[in-house]
């Protein structure tokens, strides 16, 4: 291929590779898409595998290499991805120093990836008597293929019974079978079934001739008659109207099975049609803009002044100030210049409610984005925002940052502090929050981050440094009071015999005189399954996972040990593993056992219980919301979940189980994660009515963000805090990065450790402290150890990033990091 008019195209691959790769474009054949940037192509990658690739470049320089794969087909004729968003993973990849190709995995949902798959079929050379001499086993196998055409090792696994490779692997070499590859493309547009009577209309006669045929069949009589009646089929005026068979068959009562026989009688005519997942909501929106009270005007004014001169503001409002309505204010302007806006939220749990206030007021311009969403309606989202720029407001947790938005004029990031919005693992560990700003950039859109506490980052950028703008909302709407925040000294209650088990009595009373009123009750605590250890009573010994280094969680319902790094489930010892003695009990306090000791306690009121464990389901959250904000509990126990902008109007009291839980946790971020969780929770009493109480159990009451959160004292706080940050070089006087690295063996990791922390001192000398095992030092059997290097913020990231490839591969070649996992952590969450 020495010719001067090849097209080449560079290819961004789903590998964890840092650059694309150059791909010729062959004569493709008649009607196929011209390539063009941004569309999908499926190129060969490694030895057989085949991938979806975006092209990023289409060119005509012919790269210096001996051998230049050919693409293998061009999925699109148009781009399905836009020029900002190609941008925008660069920027990711280069700033959280991950591949390009992990942005691309993050970043476009999985239907959109066409891979292949490995698939074996019967040799066309195989003799005819091949069958001869093989085992039953191998036999068995030959003959599905023979019949079935080509199989995947699943299909043949699922036919079989048994684990299929090595019997393939055998056929193969005897020349029986042959192995090749075949596309998987995982989008299925979801088709749905209609049914409509298939007799003509306005003709009396073939009416009462076809329920003569039905006289004999009740059942299809029913079936028949309820469809004439769904498809107004006697309203000639109006359009006949085909009738989804799901409807049909719940509202006649009677099977599918049913409706088949009556298309066999020719009665009913019944298609198959493509329909969207999400049903078009035509409806007009049920509500206007809310009437701003004066403070929230004042702080609208504020926003829109600061964004005359400032692409980020920083909105800090008390919780239940009304930051929502001022966000619809602000989606409202964009929408009417005709640009989209994005609102992130940290969490789904936070969206049911949200998402509802927002739609009455915005109708169908709302597309709700979020994790729980299945990979055939994230592509159907995807393809409603390539196929049009209609001005829409899209509402989704952090990955929301990589839709195709063609013209953003808003971002809002509401409570911007939470720590959800960073990505932990796999690549691209990158954070919502910060992406978000980027991306608004390169659209020239605006930032509003909201947050009733907000990141002390972003609060020393907004309130000190001038970076960001800076408004402030410091009442609560309608001036409801904050609320009461009692600390309960756990130490002398239990000196009092005033506790059980994980209760104080005065948190107990109070909370009964809240029920007693009619208000509910929220219990937080941050620990889920029923007990956080199990112990052997005797010699003190406390079962850990066998792959990671922690202490098993007991679960009641499984009555289990499990992993909450790993997963891993053990069965409850009756004896101790260590002495052998059949003294084995559990130990500490999570919220099933939490939940127990309420329901026994508050016998008569309803429970509920929100955490991982309760919510796996897809509508679970939706569920306990509703059944809670509706007052169909009285109380609900939960872990974070509770803590994230829900707003219930009934809730008299919010009791934190366990403050030390939050407090001691050992990070330099520990003190900010406190103090914003207690002053969120709190921010769950007294939104309506009456004021709210907060008790808050702690073994520590004279810990200092105890004092501060008492006051509902953020700034005091954040003084504190900032003084500790600078004395001790931690950002945001700095920027944070952790190199991780991780293997099998703990003594070859600690070696490898301490030679790659020195090399990195020669590079960034004492910007560079460890490496240390971090909290949990080993998980899935791998051990681990943390480097933390700290460089100034104005540092220039694409420099760091080339010194720590440099690095590596210099190590990498010397075997110095032999078996070794390497990612890195920029600032970390
Ligand atoms: P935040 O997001 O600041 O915690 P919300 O926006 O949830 O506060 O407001 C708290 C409560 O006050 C909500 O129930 C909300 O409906 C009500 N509210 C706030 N502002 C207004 C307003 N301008 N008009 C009507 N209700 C309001
Ligand atoms: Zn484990």
């Amino acid at each position: 291929m020495s010719d001067a008019h090849v097209t080449y195209v560079d290819v961004v691959v789903p590998v964890p590779l840092n650059a694309a790769f150059t791909y010729a474009v062959p004569p493709l054949p008649e009607g196929s898409p011209a390539v063009v940037r941004g569309s999908r192509v499926l190129v060969p990658f490694g030895r057989r595998h085949l991938y979806t690739g975006i092209v990023e470049d289409v060119h005509t320089r012919r790269p210096d290499m001996p051998e230049i794969k050919e693409i293998v087909a061009v999925l699109d004729p148009y781009p399905i991805v836009r020029r900002p968003q190609l941008q925008l993973w660069h920027w990711i990849a280069d700033y959280y120093l991950c591949g390009i190709g992990d942005v691309m995995k993050a970043a476009l949902p999985a239907g959109l990836k066409v891979e292949s798959e490995t698939v074996v079929e019967h040799s066309p050379d195989a003799p005819p008597d091949a069958v001869a001499g093989l085992s039953d086993a191998d036999a068995a196998v030959y003959a599905l293929l023979r019949d079935k055409g080509r199989l995947s090792a699943a299909d043949i696994c699922k036919a079989t019974g048994r684990a299929a490779e090595g019997v393939v692997a055998r056929l193969v070499e005897r020349g029986l079978l042959v192995v090749s590859e075949r596309l998987v493309e995982r989008y299925k547009a979801r088709r749905q079934t209609f049914v409509a009577p298939a007799i003509p209309r306005g003709d009396a006669g073939a009416l009462v001739a076809a329920l003569a045929v039905l006289k004999r069949s009740p059942k299809q009589e029913t079936a028949f008659m309820t469809l004439l009646e769904m498809s107004r089929f006697n309203r000639a005026a109006e359009p006949l109207q085909p009738v989804e068979i799901g409807a049909l068959t719940e509202r006649s009562g009677v099977p599918r099975s049913i409706v088949r026989e009556l298309e066999k009688k020719s009665l009913v005519a019944v298609t198959e049609r493509e329909v969207g997942r999400f049903s078009l909501d035509t409806s007009q929106p049920a509500a206007g803009l809310p009437v701003l009270s004066e403070p929230q005007a004042e702080a609208l004014r504020g926003i829109r002044d600061s964004f005359r001169d400032h692409g980020v503001v920083l909105l800090h409002g008390v919780t239940s100030s009304g930051k929502t309505e001022i966000y619809m204010h602000l989606i409202d302007e964009a929408l009417r210049l005709g640009r989209q806006a994005l609102m992130l939220v940290p969490e789904i749990a936070l969206t049911t409610q949200l998402t509802r206030r927002l739609q009455r007021v915005f109708g169908r311009s709302v597309v709700i984005y979020h994790s729980k969403f299945t990979d055939n309606e994230r592509v159907e989202i995807w393809r409603r925002l390539l196929s049009s720029s209609e001005p829409c407001v899209v509402i989704g947790a952090r990955s929301a940052v990589f839709l195709p938005f063609a013209s953003l004029g808003l971002v809002i990031v509401d409570e911007e502090h939470e720590s959800s919005y960073k990505q932990y693992d796999p690549a691209p560990r990158y954070n919502g929050r910060d992406v978000a700003i980027v991306l608004a950039g390169m659209h020239g859109a605006k930032t509003l981050l909201g947050s009733a506490t907000p990141a002390v980052d972003t609060y020393y950028k907004a309130a000190r440094s001038g970076k960001y703008g800076f408004v402030q909302l410091t009442q609560r709407y309608s001036e409801m009071q904050l609320p009461e925040i009692q600390v309960v000294d756990m130490r002398r209650e239990r000196e009092q015999r005033a506790v059980d088990g994980s209760l104080a009595h005065t948190t107990i009373g109070t909370a009964r005189r809240m029920l007693a009123e009619g208000r509910q009750v929220i219990f937080f605590h941050n620990r889920r399954g029923f007990a956080p250890r199990a112990r052997c009573r005797l010699c003190g010994y406390v079962p850990k996972c066998d792959h990671c280094d922690v202490a098993l969680t007991y679960h009641r319902r499984i009555d289990s040990l499990m992993c909450h790094y790993c997963g891993a489930v053990y069965p409850m010892p009756g004896y101790c593993p260590q002495c052998g003695e059949p003294a084995m009990e559990i130990a500490g306090y999570g919220t099933e056992r939490v939940e127990d000791a309420i329901a026994s306690e508050f016998e008569g009121f309803r429970t509920l219980r929100m955490d991982l464990d309760t919510t796996r389901a897809r509508d679970s959250y939706d569920r306990i919301i509703d059944t809670f904000s509706q007052h169909k509990a009285d109380i609900l126990v939960g872990t974070q979940m509770v803590t994230k902008g829900l707003d219930f109007g009934d809730v008299g009291m919010v009791a934190v189980v366990s403050a030390d839980n939050v407090i001691f946790y050992p990070d330099y971020r520990s003190a900010e994660r406190a103090f914003n969780m207690l002053e969120q929770v709190a921010g769950r009493a007294g939104r309506r009515g009456a004021p709210g109480r907060v008790l808050v159990q702690t073994y520590t009451p004279d810990h200092p963000v105890l004092g501060f959160v008492r006051a509902h004292d953020y700034a005091g706080f954040f003084d504190h805090e900032i003084a500790e940050r600078r004395a001790f070089n931690y950002p945001p006087f700095t920027r944070m990065i952790y190199v991780v690295l991780r293997h099998r063996d703990e003594r070859v990791l600690d070696g490898q450790a301490r030679v790659y922390a020195e090399q990195l001192r020669q590079l960034f000398g004492n910007r560079v402290s460890g490496p240390e095992p971090p909290g949990v030092a080993r998980v899935q059997n791998l051990y681990i150890r943390r480097i933390m290097l700290r460089v100034e913020v104005e540092a220039y990231m694409p420099r760091v990033k080339e010194a720590l490839r440099e690095l590596n591969a210099r190590l990498s070649a010397a075997g110095a990091l032999r078996g070794t996992v390497l990612h890195y952590d920029v600032d970390p969450a």
